[in-house]
């Protein structure tokens, strides 16, 4: 009986164990799976980051994904894996090639990069300091995607760079520069030639696209058009001095050769006077000497035979000096009557030149230097008579308007038409001339100071019914008038100062009014 309860204490003891080392089997095993399972599911996410690199390891790794994730299959994976191993280490050393690849690529675009010219010395230090680091192999791709990132960054500093330093962009200054030049184009008179062409640069100039480009182009073209014609002005005086000394030089050899030939007939006719002196006295010696008469008869009719024979060569000497004389005078005549024309033509193109050189070539009107010369003269007429003298200053309201609500040439034209009507209005005493940009400035004499104001709100009122139509509306222009009489003792330039005045208080009445200072 005890023998029995023995063994079956010792079998409940051992049962006891068994259970305890199921248990402690169960748990290791538990610890096994979850290790597994956490190892699989680390192989799992290290096989998606490969993903992408390689088709042929894309393939193997899904299928390394896929029976990983079902613990029946995981002894399916263990051939595999060799293979897989293989093709990591081979897309390891490719990937590495290749950043040593990206790594020399980074080297010679910093290098073209140093090339470029104008960057700024700190850039280019950067630069140089991020050349000495390139000089470190890459270990990943994430040491090579940061020094690209820096490389762009400093492409698009010297980018930047550059196009400063390249004026591009149109300022304000290049419009003033651009203004000033068609301005200067509309007061010099350019030959029929160069018109068209003068034409298309005003159009240029006043283009909302202009570029900086055009406008050193525009005044290249300027220059180059003004040297040829001071050259060919400078060729057609050289050629009527040429002419002039050519027929200096042939008078001179007309005179000189006259004179030669009066020199050397003077020597003929002196040879020719001693001859016939000889045969006068060879006469009176044969009175002297024969007393017979038929023999003094005879000497004295040789001797005036020869003294005949020498008058018969003296008349024809003078015969032939006579005709050389006239003939020179012709030839001189001739040179002379070549030469006046000539100068006349000359002095005509030299008349010409200078009216035009008076003239604003957009309005025809007079231009500023006549108006200068004009000023001087009336003035000093005023001083000499003590009369009276106006001076008027008119400024077209809002023109700026008329240019940007319809164009440049619509604003060319109008000035056109305006410089008309106001030359028209005006008696053949007045003067008005194109002062510059859209104003005008009038010397008016002899008008009263009742009457001045008359006339010229005339004249303004003129210009305001001209039926302008621009684009199908109809427009009025109105002017703004400042006028001034030149007081005793004051000089006209003082009175202009006080239209001018006169002019800025109209502008600021509400405009298109006459202020009479
Ligand atoms: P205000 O009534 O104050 O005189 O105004 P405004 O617009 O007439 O005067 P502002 O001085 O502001 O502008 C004058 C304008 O005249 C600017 C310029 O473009 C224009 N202008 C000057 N000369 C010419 C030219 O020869 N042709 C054209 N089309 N426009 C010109
Ligand atoms: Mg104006
Ligand atoms: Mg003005």
């Amino acid at each position: 009986m005890n023998d029995d309860s023995s063994e079956m204490s010792q079998i409940g003891l051992l049962k006891q164990k068994l259970q305890a080392t199921k248990v402690a089997l169960e748990e290791i095993n538990d610890d096994r799976n979850s290790k597994l399972i956490a190892l699989t599911q680390f192989i799992t996410q290290m096989s998606l980051a490969c993903k992408g690199q390689n088709l042929e390891l894309d393939n193997k790794l899904a299928k390394l994904r896929v029976n990983m994730g079902n613990f029946e299959h995981l002894d399916e994976v263990l051939p595999e894996l060799p293979e897989i191993e293989r093709l990591l280490k081979s897309q390891y050393h490719h990937v590495m090639g290749k950043l040593e690849q990206g790594r020399s690529g980074l080297t010679n675009f910093s290098r073209e990069l140093l090339r470029i010219k104008h960057i700024p010395e700190k850039l280019s230090r950067e630069i140089s300091i991020f050349r000495q680091e390139l000089s470190k192999p890459f270990h990943s791709l994430w040491d090579y995607i940061p020094k690209v990132e820096q490389l762009i960054s400093y492409y698009e500093q010297a980018l930047l760079q550059n196009v400063q330093d390249e004026p591009l962009i149109i300022l304000p200054i290049h419009r003033q520069l651009s203004y000033e030049l068609a301005q200067l184009i509309s007061d010099i008179e350019f030959p029929k030639a160069q018109r068209e062409q003068v034409l298309r640069l005003k159009d240029i100039l006043a283009s909302d696209s202009l570029q900086v480009e055009t406008l050193l182009e525009a005044y290249q073209t300027i220059l180059r058009l003004l040297l040829e014609n001071i050259a060919r002005e400078k060729a057609t005086s050289q050629e009527f001095l040429q002419t002039l000394n050519d027929a200096l030089t042939s008078v001179r050899d007309i005179v000189s050769e006259s004179f030669s030939q009066t020199q050397h007939s003077q020597q003929l006719k002196q040879q020719l006077n001693g001859e016939i002196n000889n045969q006068v006295n060879n006469v009176l010696n044969s009175l002297n000497e024969i007393d017979e008469i038929s023999q003094l008869k005879q000497k004295v009719t040789e001797h005036l035979a020869e003294i005949q024979n020498r008058l018969a060569r003296k008349e024809a000497l003078e015969q032939r000096e006579m005709a050389l004389l006239q003939k020179s005078v012709n030839t001189l005549r001739k040179e002379l009557a070549d030469l006046s024309a000539e100068t006349l033509s000359y002095r005509e193109r030299l008349c010409e030149q200078q009216k035009i050189n008076q003239l604003d070539s957009l309005t025809q009107l007079p231009n500023r230097a006549a108006l200068d010369e004009r000023m001087d003269q009336e003035f000093r007429r005023f001083q000499h008579n003590n009369s009276t003298l106006w001076v008027a200053v008119a400024d077209i309201d809002h023109f700026k308007q008329i240019n940007d609500s319809f164009g440049h040439s619509t604003g060319d034209k109008t000035l056109q038409v305006i410089a008309m009507a106001l030359k028209n209005s005006l008696r053949d005493t007045e003067f008005v001339a194109r002062y510059g940009g859209e104003e005008f400035v009038l010397l008016i004499p002899d008008v009263s100071a009742n009457d001045i104001a008359q006339l010229l709100n005339r004249v303004r009122e003129k210009i305001k019914n001209i039926p302008f139509k621009f684009k199908n509306q109809r427009i009025t222009v109105t002017l703004s008038i400042g006028a001034a009489q030149v007081l005793n003792g004051e000089h006209i330039l003082d009175t202009f100062e006080r239209a001018d005045a006169a002019l800025y208080k109209a502008k600021h009445e509400s405009r298109d009014r006459v202020i009479i200072d």
